[in-house]
């Protein structure tokens, strides 16, 4: 058996990449190699004019160790079509190089190393890009009317977890002729589909919840075969295929992804109900709170919640700073996805860069602490989070 269409996310994890092993093993071994050999010329070009997949060189992607788990990223995001890569930034900046020509429009908050290649990398290469804030809808069609040809969106995003439409957005591109491209990483495929949803393209950074062991470095790009083309030259070209290695510890950590969301999810709901009412906490940024501004919407488009959550202390940066240092199981580092759980203050890191007045703006505040809850008991991250901010 292998996973089909009508199989769960589960299922799907565990026995997509079986299709591609030739030799029966249940999971595709690691083809520690940097070419094949074959036995005639005709064998060679027929891979290498895609005639047949098959192992070729292992820098552009062509070896099936990439293959099984690619066969499993597309089967989770229910794609035709999956890229794997090196980083996450590595799929962003080549979907960006791949589909940017005419223009990249990016609305609401995005990760800092991707706001960094909009902003600078890619203007200096004469793309055009801007930057909108989540709610300039009327900017974003008047730059679609004009012509832009690629929209890019993180939902939910950071730190606030502020949500975003996906389907409405994809139908507003698709009517102007542009593409959507969402970055589904906080997300994961288990919560959130958003081919299923209208758009073009998901990228992922692997790193966090796919890998989901703060152990590996790689990135995802799903989507149709003829949108994935224009970016498979960049990848080849800029050599950004993940290993062997790399490939196979993603493809095993994929096999739990359904598990592990399904507990970050819950554990991540029940740290947000017990601070909802904290003294200490002014608000709570979860989707799955009834009071979060996205609520609604996450419960249209989403089927789980997802493990990250900021709360806004009643504290100033100096304060935050305190109570994320005196938590014990919490761990101070600028990552997430992983089982153990992570804290970070997004004025120091992930939004170190930009203005106060900018921060203002983005509803983004000095005494924030953004959560990425882990695989722990949640009764001890309840009590570890209480002591902290007890003092
Ligand atoms: N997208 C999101 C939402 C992220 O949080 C990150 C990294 O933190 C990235 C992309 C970049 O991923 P990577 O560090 O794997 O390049």
């Amino acid at each position: 058996m292998s996973a089909s269409d009508h199989h769960g996310m589960s299922t799907r994890a565990i026995h997509a990449e079986r299709a591609s092993d030739p030799h029966g093993c249940p999971h595709v071994p690691i083809y520690d190699t940097t070419t094949f050999v074959f036995p005639t010329t005709q064998a060679l070009t027929d891979v290498s004019e895609g005639r047949r997949r098959g192992g070729l060189y292992t820098r552009y992607g062509m070896n099936p160790t990439l293959f099984a788990l690619e066969d499993s990223l597309a089967s989770l995001e229910h794609a035709p079509a999956a890229l794997s890569f090196g980083s996450g930034m590595a799929a962003i900046s080549a979907l960006l190089l791949a589909h940017g020509r005419q223009g990249v429009v990016c609305l609401g908050e995005v990760y800092g190393g991707t706001l960094g290649f909009l902003t600078e990398q890619l203007p200096e290469l004469g793309y055009a890009t801007y930057r909108l804030l989540g709610d300039e809808t009327e900017r974003l069609e008047a730059l679609l009317e004009e012509g832009v040809g690629l929209v890019y969106i993180e939902t939910p995003s950071n730190p606030t977890l502020a949500l975003t439409d996906i389907a409405r957005l994809a139908e507003l591109a698709h009517r102007h002729g542009a593409l959507l491209a969402v970055d589904n990483t906080f997300a994961t495929p288990i919560n959130q589909q958003p081919l299923a949803l209208g758009a073009d393209i998901v990228v992922h950074s692997a790193t966090k919840y796919l890998g989901g062991h703060s152990d590996l470095t790689a990135g995802a790009m799903m989507g149709p075969e003829a949108l994935l083309a224009k970016v498979v030259p960049w990848r080849t070209n800029l050599g950004t295929a993940p290993s062997p290695q790399v490939a196979s510890m993603l493809s095993r950590s994929l096999r739990t992804l359904a598990v592990r969301v399904a507990q970050h999810n819950a554990s991540a709901l029940a740290i947000a109900e017990a601070m909802h009412d904290h003294p200490r906490v002014r608000r709570v940024c979860y989707p799955g709170l009834p009071s979060h501004p996205g609520h609604a919407l996450a419960r249209a488009q989403m089927r789980g919640f997802g493990g990250m959550l900021t709360l806004d202390l009643d504290a100033d940066g100096a304060g935050a700073a305190r109570v994320a240092e005196r938590l014990t199981l919490f761990l101070l580092a600028p990552s997430l996805g992983g089982v153990e759980s992570l804290v970070t203050q997004p004025i120091t890191t992930t939004h170190v860069d930009l203005s106060p007045d900018e921060r203002a703006r983005r509803g983004i505040g000095d005494g924030m602490l953004r959560l990425s809850v882990g695989l722990e008991d949640v009764d001890d991250l309840i009590a570890d989070l209480r002591q902290a901010l007890a003092e």
